[in-house]
């Protein structure tokens, strides 16, 4: 039977590249989104040409309890098992801390960690049940070393870092891995606000000489994910051009 990856905010960028990863390899793949229809319904026909088993694109939040529940009742009740999650939906609300307003921090850590935490929760019965899983959750270089002007995001990436360690720990004997990639300067939505100098700036700044592609992250996720990474768990693997 085909294995099955959830990939949170699957629809663009980072996560679209992870969903077409897995698909390459034959996977059931389901893709949750915020909002932007199109382009999920996009990354649903890439998936399906690049020859994934099944496609399902679901559209909820990751920060509510209830949606987290549909989605994985939603993959449980087609596909009965859920081999691989990929916490990837993550947003920025960026802006110096003394101007930072309590709901912007709120919502990037509802997002990003609550988010991930409340989907790692909810594949952890399965995935126990199963005796196999893996959770990758996508932090950032900007959790490991900070950031001016991302307070909130930074501290939801070092959280994941945390967590990711932690839930480790407690699956490692059922045979379900945890662990993070930290992606550098990655060229997608998240990152096209930047102007050209901005960018130009960066780009000097990191050893590789470029941002990255959302395929190099995609590439090290599917290398955690995959059955053969059984002995790699509680890790952080840094996916930055050397940054
Ligand atoms: P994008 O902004 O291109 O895409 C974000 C994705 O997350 C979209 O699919 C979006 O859905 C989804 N999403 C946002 N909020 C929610 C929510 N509440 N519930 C469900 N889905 C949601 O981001 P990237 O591809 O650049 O980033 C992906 C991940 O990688 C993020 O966690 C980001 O923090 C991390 N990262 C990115 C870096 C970069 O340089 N780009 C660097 C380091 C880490 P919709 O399309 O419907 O809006």
């Amino acid at each position: 039977m085909a294995r099955t990856a959830i990939v949170t905010g699957g629809s663009r960028g980072i996560g679209r590249a992870i969903a077409v990863g897995f698909a390459k390899k034959g996977y059931n793949v389901v893709i949750s989104y915020a909002g932007n229809e199109q382009a999920a319904t996009e990354t649903e026909k890439l998936c399906r040409e690049s020859g994934a088993t099944d496609v399902v694109t679901y559209k909820g939040d990751v920060s509510d309890e209830n949606s987290c529940e549909e989605l994985v009742k939603t993959v449980m009740d087609k596909y009965g098992q859920v081999d691989a999650l990929v916490n990837n939906a993550g947003i920025t609300r960026d802006g110096l801390v003394a101007r930072m307003s309590a709901d912007d921090f709120d919502s990037v850590i509802s997002t990003n960690l609550r988010g991930a935490f409340l989907m790692s929760k909810l594949v952890t019965k399965p995935m126990m049940k199963q005796r196999y899983g893996r959770i990758v959750n996508i932090s950032s270089v900007v959790g490991v070393h900070g950031n001016a002007g991302q307070a909130n995001y930074s501290a939801s990436k070092a959280g994941l870092i945390g967590m990711t360690k932690s839930i480790a720990k407690e699956l490692a004997s059922r045979n379900i891995t945890v662990n993070a990639v930290a992606p550098g300067m990655i060229a997608t939505d998240m990152t096209a606000v930047l102007t050209d100098a901005q960018k130009e700036n960066i780009n000097s700044s990191i050893p590789a000489k470029r941002m990255g592609e959302p395929e190099d992250v995609a590439n090290a996720v599917l290398f955690l994910a995959d059955e053969k990474s059984s002995y790699i768990t509680g890790q952080v693997l840094e996916v930055s051009g050397g940054l």
